[in-house]
């Protein structure tokens, strides 16, 4: 990360942010909080960050280690939502289709991964299993083709780059691949992979031993923001700091804004749910990422092979669906033959934050220190270095390192004709 320069912004170690002084109802009950991240009571924090998912913990550990006391706060457990349930593809090829801010975002937090992963791994102690694996797109017939190779154009012309595979070339770099019937691919050389678990838990150790106070089990019922500070409501107990980020995944919506007391409403969050399905392979069997229509294949380090998904709006409804399993599985074997004979070991779902319009919204509510940092959808994973470093360089005032005007500080983001791109 590139040196910041003179902060306008230079947080102050808050007095007894070091002391661990147990969080109390005013009954005298202890709340949720894990015992060893505990609150001083009626003390303001600098930043408070609502849900531990990938955002929300990356902003808290670039905060942490420019000096600011963070309060990172979860209704479960840190990473237990969408950030541990996605493939961890990072792949704006198989996303972005036209050019648009969030493509170039998306290409500029690709091009931050090496970097962010780097730094992640020295400084947490944490292997990253992370890989400039590349992307194949199959085409089993001529109309798909030809929308595919129209579709390279546009995007080697926006900055992704792409170029056609010969079939014949095709089961040399990926073995298994079913070439039968196979008309054309395109090869998206700069697309990666991540294991979203390997994230979290060096963003975790990251984050305590930064200082940061977790608490998990900790549901936030209300966020009040008055002009200097923010107080937000968990258990009847209130914690105030002078800035909040609602990073709150698929929930960030339903938790109660408010300015000074008055309802204020910002963009309705949308869970979309996806069913993923687990294989173990023998490891560096599949090296690039594989993707037909709305279904891929993804190999981690170890072998373990992730294949999806599905894309469903019914709400929080947790349950493994047998036929949307089902159908993953018949998908993905039709394209990559290994998995036709194998049982999955793992099938799960998990939410995508999405928007009622295509996102992220990454911004302040106007006239306050809240910012908003939701809504990544499909695509969370390889927006969380960009998201992290705009969201903690505009509340520390620091200069932006990302190109472009992607968080407004006065609105809600990009109209809906601005944002285009995310299938
Ligand atoms: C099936 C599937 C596949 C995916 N594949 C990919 C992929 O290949 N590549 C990619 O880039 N992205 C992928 N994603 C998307 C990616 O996982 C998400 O965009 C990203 O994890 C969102 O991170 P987040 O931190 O915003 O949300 P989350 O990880 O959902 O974190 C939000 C947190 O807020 C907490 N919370 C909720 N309500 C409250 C409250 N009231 N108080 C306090 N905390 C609260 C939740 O408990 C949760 O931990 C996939 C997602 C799914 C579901």
């Amino acid at each position: 990360m590139p040196v910041p320069p003179k902060a306008k912004f230079r947080p102050q170690p808050m007095k007894g942010s070091k002391c661990a002084i147990k969080l109390m109802e005013k009954n005298g009950k202890s709340l949720t909080a894990d015992a060893s991240n505990v609150l001083e009571l009626g003390a303001s924090h600098d930043v408070l960050i609502v849900g531990a998912g990938l955002i929300g913990s990356a902003i808290a550990w670039l905060l942490s280690k420019s000096g600011c006391s963070v309060v990172l706060m979860d209704a479960g457990t840190f990473g237990g939502e969408a950030s541990s349930s996605g493939a961890g593809m990072l792949a704006p090829g198989g996303e972005y289709r036209e050019p648009s801010p969030a493509a170039q975002f998306a290409i500029e937090s690709l091009a931050m991964y090496p970097a962010f992963v780097r730094q992640l791994e020295k400084e947490s102690g944490v292997s990253i299993d992370y890989r400039n694996c590349g992307a194949i797109e199959l085409a089993y017939d001529s109309e798909h083709w030809h929308a595919l190779q129209a579709r390279g154009v546009v995007q080697r012309n926006f900055g992704i780059p792409v170029h056609s595979l010969c079939p014949s070339s095709l089961n040399a770099v990926a073995p298994g691949l079913n070439s039968e019937g196979l008309f054309g691919a395109l090869y998206y050389a700069k697309d990666a992979c991540v294991a979203p678990a390997d994230l979290l838990r060096s963003l975790r150790s990251l984050c305590d031993r930064g200082g940061v106070k977790i608490l998990e089990n900790s549901p936030v019922e209300s966020i009040d923001a008055e002009h200097d500070r923010v107080t937000v409501r968990i258990a009847k107990q209130q914690i105030t700091g002078r800035n909040l980020v609602l990073s709150a995944g698929s929930w960030s919506s339903l938790i109660p804004l408010s300015r000074s007391g008055a309802p204020t409403s910002i963009p309705t969050s949308v869970p979309v749910k996806g069913h993923l399905v687990g294989y173990q392979l023998p490891p560096g069997s599949l090296r690039p990422i594989l993707r037909h229509g709305h279904h891929y294949v993804v190999q981690r380090r170890n072998g373990f092979t992730v294949a999806g998904s599905s894309e469903e709006t019914c709400g929080f409804n947790r349950s493994v669906n047998l036929e949307r399993i089902h159908e993953i599985r018949a998908e993905v074997s039709s394209f990559y033959t290994p998995l036709s004979t194998k049982e999955p070991t793992r099938e799960w779902v998990g939410f995508r934050p999405g928007i009622e319009h295509q996102g992220p919204v990454i911004s302040r509510v106007p006239g306050t220190k809240v910012w908003l940092a939701y809504g990544h959808y499909r695509n969370g994973i390889l927006l969380t270095p960009a998201t992290a470093h705009l969201v903690s360089d505009e509340i520390l005032g620091y200069p932006k390192q990302i190109a472009g005007d992607w968080l407004r500080p006065d609105g809600y983001g990009r109209s809906r004709e601005q944002r285009v791109g995310m299938s």
